[in-house]
């Protein structure tokens, strides 16, 4: 007897921090989705996410966010310090808090779990995407299914002929937490450092007194590096602290894939840039939110789609890879002609108050100025 061949709208090959969203979101809107991840759960992931605005309200309006188990912690105020120039400069958002900071792991957990209730998941799937046939018929698990679009969101590994291979792919990022004795006010800091950025940030905790921080660096850092560099910059703002042992250590892959006409990318997949803006996941949102909005406007059978949403997402991934990673470049060389940029762009923001507004609307995915 011939295999029954159940018809899908959407496949989603991975379903980490922005796969398993976009199978949401898709199937709120009613599409008949699938998303296979080739692990059930993911490793303990101890980062913890800076969630702008707009992807709080996406996070709500799927019902994930009033789920998230630690109470996430606002970020009302962002102030940056560098080597070179005397004043901080300092962004805040007159009307709303500019993000939140919540774990990775309690939003994947939150969001798979929604998954499985919906059954539009199907885990420890490794799905081999290279060979996927013209007609899209894929056997998964012994059903035969066959979809009319196929999307990617395996993370940071995928690699379709990127020719953007970035000075930054030499950094690491070190994750880790620290308790004060002061409450940190929910401000967060970038201290651009002449070895890389560390940011520090509120972290999830009831007390107001815990930090997270990452450090990314070309450099091999050592542990006690990080102790004295944190207590050196943060006594006097957060009192006496206290390293956790643990520190987590994660490479830094920046590259933008190039079209592939048969697949949409989303997240990491699409584009891995630099942690130090903490824009990489947010950027992954405006992707679903995106590809949401095609699919209301075409149908999803047609390949316009995938061109489409391949100019509207570029640009502003683009300009965020490119942004974040001179950024780096600029504050690691330390030339006349990179002090002077770096001066130069310091004083602008902090001279021209339009600018800087602009600046954090759109950190907030509160404006898109490149839509
Ligand atoms: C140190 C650090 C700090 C960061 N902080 C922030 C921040 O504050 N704010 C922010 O917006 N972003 C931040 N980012 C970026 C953010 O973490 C990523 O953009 C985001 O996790 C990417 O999610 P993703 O779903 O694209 O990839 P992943 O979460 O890596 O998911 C990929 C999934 O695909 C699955 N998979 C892989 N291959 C297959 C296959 N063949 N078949 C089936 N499944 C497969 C994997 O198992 C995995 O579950 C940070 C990144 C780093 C490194």
């Amino acid at each position: 007897m011939k295999k029954k061949i159940h018809k899908y709208d959407f496949l989603i090959i991975g379903a980490g921090l922005i796969g398993s969203l976009a199978a949401l979101a898709l199937h709120k809107k009613k599409f008949k989705v699938l998303a296979v991840d080739k692990v059930s759960k993911n490793r303990q992931d101890k980062r913890t996410l800076a969630v702008n605005a707009n992807s709080k309200d996406f996070l709500t309006q799927l019902g994930i966010w009033s789920k998230i188990k630690s109470k996430p912690q606002s970020i009302n105020k962002i102030i940056i310090k560098d080597y070179l120039n005397p004043n901080p400069l300092i962004f805040e958002d007159k009307i709303e808090p500019m993000g939140n900071v919540v774990f990775n792991r309690e939003v994947l957990f939150e969001a798979k779990k929604l998954c499985s209730k919906n059954k539009i998941l199907i885990s420890e799937f490794n799905l081999d995407y290279n060979n996927i046939p013209k007609n899209k018929i894929i056997t998964i698990r012994e059903k035969k299914y066959q979809f009319k679009k196929i999307i990617l969101s395996i993370g940071k590994n995928l690699n379709f002929n990127t020719n953007i291979d970035s000075y930054n792919n030499q950094h690491f990022s070190h994750v880790g937490f620290f308790y004060h004795s002061k409450n940190h006010k929910n401000i967060a800091y970038e201290i651009f450092t002449k070895n890389g950025p560390l940011a520090v940030l509120p972290s999830p905790d009831k007390n107001n007194l815990m930090s997270t921080f990452i450090y990314s660096s070309k450099k091999d850092i050592k542990n006690y590096e990080i102790n004295s560099l944190i207590k050196k910059n943060f006594n006097l703002s957060h009192g006496k602290i206290n390293l956790v042992k643990d520190i987590f250590k994660y490479p830094i892959i920046v590259k933008i894939n190039k079209l592939k006409s048969n697949f949409i990318l989303l997240g990491d997949s699409f584009r891995s840039i630099h942690p130090v803006a903490g824009q990489g996941w947010n950027l992954g949102i405006k992707d679903i939110q995106t590809l949401c909005s095609l699919a209301d406007q075409f149908s999803i059978e047609d390949n316009i789609i995938n061109d489409i949403y391949f100019a509207r997402r570029f640009l502003e991934s683009v300009t965020y890879l490119s942004f974040t990673s001179s950024l780096n470049f600029l504050y690691e060389n330390t030339n006349l002609i990179s002090k002077n940029i770096i001066r130069i762009g310091y004083q602008g923001l902090s001279n021209f108050k339009i600018a800087k507004n602009i600046f954090v609307k759109q950190a907030m995915g509160r404006i898109n100025l490149f839509d």
